[in-house]
């Protein structure tokens, strides 16, 4: 018998009697971090008018173009936000969404949140595109969803990792530098001043 054989087997003896890091989901469901980022929330304020002040922001941080707003202005007679401006539309398109949480962290009202509804699933993907009327919280229960824990200063476990190649992480460098990969160059031009990609981008309805 190879040592090999032999150490997979040592393995699967340590393992043995151990608790299985498995649930049965659905019917059991497991507790997820604070920080944890799922489907969006709009909010209001507690008198009920709309958090979002439809300025764009969210749309201009997305790195995926994954929101799409029509903003239409507010009057005496029909004011839906205390701005200029209110969301008549506000798209977010979940099957581009990458859940980084850029366009919680760039609106300056508090109008847009990621919370904890990860069951996303759908046989039509037109289902996970989700409208306004689908994101706002209703009337009389006004919150300010996760923005409250991502106040706080981070846990120490969600510290950055030291880059391998430089070792010291002083801040300065994105998340991919965090991991190592930040002074690696890319091969070829990347998507974005792909003149084909772009036109691609422009064809979408
Ligand atoms: S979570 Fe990121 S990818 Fe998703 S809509 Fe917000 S900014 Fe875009
Ligand atoms: S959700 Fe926030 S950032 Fe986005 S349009 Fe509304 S107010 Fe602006």
């Amino acid at each position: 018998m190879s040592f090999d054989i032999l150490k997979g087997m040592a393995t699967t003896l340590k393992n043995m009697g151990k608790k299985p890091t498995t649930i049965s989901y659905p019917e059991q469901e497991r507790q997820l971090p604070p920080r944890f980022r799922g489907r969006h929330v709009l909010h209001r304020y507690d008198n009920g008018l709309e958090r979002c002040v439809g300025c764009y922001l969210c749309a201009g941080a997305c790195p995926a173009d994954a929101i799409y707003i029509e903003a239409q202005e507010n009057s005496e007679e029909n004011r839906v936000s205390p701005g200029e401006r209110y969301a008549r539309v506000f798209d977010v398109n979940l099957l581009r969404c990458i859940f980084c949480g850029y366009c919680q962290a760039a609106c300056p009202t508090g109008a847009i949140t990621l919370e904890h509804d990860y069951k996303l699933a759908s046989y039509y993907p037109e289902d996970l595109v989700f409208h306004k009327e689908q994101l706002l919280e209703p009337r009389g229960q006004s919150s300010v969803g996760s923005n409250t824990v991502w106040a706080e200063s981070a846990p120490p476990e969600a510290a950055q990792p030291v880059p391998q190649e430089k070792e010291v992480f002083d801040g300065s460098e994105a998340s991919a530098a965090a991991v190592g990969l930040g002074n690696l160059h890319p091969e070829r031009p990347v998507l974005l001043v792909d003149e084909q990609q772009d036109e691609d981008r422009r064809k979408l309805p």
